[in-house]
């Protein structure tokens, strides 16, 4: 078997100037003679896998290739930008099911270039009707464990991604809900190479997967780690594909198949002896109320361009929003532009920024009425916020939220509330371009990386424990906390698919995964491009720090260097994490795009371009 379509380009592309992944020997004659003809699944020639690329007729980049590869198989035939980011995200549900899946929800964010109108879904799980604020405490009163939460029914929500798919198909796509399905169904079916990430994701599951048996069969078959290199086959989730692509999205949304399925297991998980687990109160009529709906993003300029994010419930499109707009402001404040500073002083900004937006990210946002959402977005706003850097020395944590009530003359603050510690770093993220200009930043998620654990038997995918992302008690007694668990609500995420336009025109794309530091890794990698001149692919790469209100996060090549060392001088207060986030996205100038993913974190993301052409381009 071998990919179809677009397979020649990926193999016969010139060395790419910044690619770091070496491109396995190429064998096109034959894949080129059977393009079109044959099913997608396992590559023997090993795609390449290229962290950027660039040319023309249409980009896709994602974590992995032969996702990206399906979407570029679309973008080929001539379906546009939604088409290719349903179909590579369906594929990814395949080849990264730890991250994403059928049973999983996310943010869909849509640049229509004829009408030169963004538009975004919220594809948000949703908690079951019986849900309450105290779903999540014990008897009293304090909250449950949260690894218990998470690895049991309780932390299923009502999935959004298939409604996702087929409210971004129906409103901006060309493709059919079947078709966009198919590479997915065919890449389970006939097998996919494992690489080291997905073997990764099971030996870090290892023991949540052994306590639910149609979930150690399938990722641990004869009880070991898939090995590296091997073909993996998921029939189970073939078939789930196939009754999705004959019921439609009426399988999960209208009580099929699937909708069945996935109740009764939540309901009352299969569990290995001696293992009890919570059990979920959703009904198929949850699945039923489901709705992914479309929403007006969040806008807001930052150095002259339009930055289109993802509103409530995600905290994305806003907390992106004030770190960028209290850049702005400190160059305002200081005089010397974000562009112009040391690589310090730009981690510094950047780190203060972070903490303040989280400041009042954790008080403001969530799924409830009345977030003042112009507000926290108001360049007002954040002059006011501003009040409290100094380009010398870092403000202690946690820093005061601010008051965003339209009045903004000193420095008005509220309490320090220090955030949730309980943020997971999974999920994935895509981008993609097509020639006519449309774009599309997806991130979508399970939660966990694996989810909550369990697999629907017979199906393969594993169900969501978004629910965990509700605070599972009020985060500072006396202090109002959007975030509780109700009935019907969603979650409050982090996820912040972004798109770019300069002048009305297209001109970036970017998305990652990675919890709450998702807001971070987004925002770092917009001044990264925009103020600091790297070309995409190096912005993405560059060593990421994460300032969430509580101590900063860095990676270690940051802080065992003078950048770290001065940031500490500064009063930063670093703690050394392995990787953050895992960041995707499409530079556009013009007809030229480029497509870009990580180099290095998590084995390299995988850019991919129609027509490669060998012109450099940032
Ligand atoms: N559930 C998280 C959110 O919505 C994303 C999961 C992750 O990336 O870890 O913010």
């Amino acid at each position: 078997m071998t990919l179809t379509g677009g397979l020649l380009v990926s193999l016969t592309l010139p060395a790419v100037a910044t690619a770091t992944a070496s491109p396995a020997p190429a064998k096109t004659s034959q894949a080129d003679a059977d393009a079109g003809k044959r099913p997608y699944g396992v590559d023997p020639a090993n795609l390449p896998k290229m962290p950027t690329m660039t040319g023309g007729g249409g980009a896709v980049s994602s974590v992995d290739q032969t996702a990206s590869q399906v979407g570029i198989d679309v973008l080929r035939r001539g379906g546009n930008a939604a088409d290719a980011a349903v179909a590579t995200a369906a594929a990814l549900g395949v080849t990264e099911p730890f991250a994403n899946g059928i049973a999983g929800g996310g943010f869909f964010v849509y640049y229509d270039a004829k009408r030169k109108k963004v538009t975004t879904i919220d594809g948000r799980e949703t908690a079951p009707a019986a849900f309450t604020d105290k779903t999540f405490t014990k008897a009293d009163g304090t909250a449950m464990d949260f690894m218990t939460a998470v690895n049991s029914g309780l932390s299923f929500g009502v999935p959004g991604t298939p409604a996702t798919w087929d409210l971004a198909l129906k409103r901006f796509g060309t493709r059919s809900f079947s078709d966009s399905l198919r590479p997915a169904q065919e890449i389970a079916q006939n097998g996919f190479m494992v690489d080291q990430a997905f073997q990764d994701g099971v030996a870090q599951n290892v023991e949540r997967f052994t306590m639910f048996p149609a979930t150690a069969k399938l990722f641990m078959p004869g009880g070991s780690l898939p090995e590296v290199g091997t073909v993996f086959r998921n029939p189970d989730i073939a078939k789930a594909y196939a009754v999705l692509r004959r019921e439609g999205p009426a399988s999960i949304y209208g009580g099929g198949t699937l909708a069945k399925a996935m109740v009764a297991e939540a309901r009352n998980p299969g569990t290995a002896p001696g293992v009890t687990v919570a059990k979920s109160p959703v009904t198929v009529d949850d699945l039923r109320a489901y709705q992914a709906k479309l929403k007006a993003p969040i806008t807001s300029t930052y150095q002259g361009l339009n930055v289109y994010g993802m509103p409530v419930p995600s905290s994305g499109g806003i907390a992106v929003a004030e770190i960028l707009n209290l850049l702005e402001a400190y160059q305002a404040k200081t005089g010397a532009s974000t562009a112009s500073v040391s690589p310090a002083q730009w981690y510094h900004r950047f780190a203060e920024a972070s903490a303040t937006a989280f400041a009042d990210r954790n008080r403001y946002v969530g799924d409830v009425p009345g977030v003042p959402v112009k507000e926290l977005v108001s360049k007002a706003f954040a002059a006011e916020r501003a009040c409290g850097f100094s380009p010398t020395k870092a403000q202690a944590r946690p820093i005061a939220f601010g008051q965003p009530d339209g009045s903004y003359t000193g420095c008005a603050g509220g309490a320090r509330v220090a955030a949730k510690p309980n943020d997971g770093a999974s999920t994935t993220s895509l981008s993609a371009v097509d020639k006519w200009g449309n774009m599309v930043a997806y991130t979508l998620t399970i939660e966990q990386y694996g989810g909550s654990g369990i697999t629907v038997p017979g199906y393969g995918f594993l169900l969501n424990n978004e629910m965990t992302d509700f605070n599972f008690v009020p985060l500072q007694a006396g202090v109002p906390d959007p975030n509780l668990p109700a009935a019907g609500k969603r979650p409050r995420s982090s996820m912040s698919p972004t798109l770019i336009l300069k002048n009305g025109k297209p001109y970036l794309t970017v998305g990652s995964p990675g919890g709450a530091t998702i807001i971070t890794t987004v925002s770092q990698i917009i001044t990264g491009y925009v103020d600091r001149g790297m070309p995409l692919v190096e912005a993405i790469a560059a060593p990421r720090l994460s300032s969430r209100n509580t101590g900063v996060t860095v990676e270690p090549e940051l802080v065992n260097s003078d950048i770290g060392t001065a940031l500490k001088d500064l009063g930063q207060p670093l703690t050394t994490v392995g990787e953050i986030g895992r960041g995707v996205g499409v530079a556009v100038h013009g007809k030229t795009l480029t497509a870009a993913a990580e180099t290095v974190r998590a084995g390299g993301g995988s850019a991919m371009v129609v027509t490669p052409r060998d012109t450099a381009s940032r």
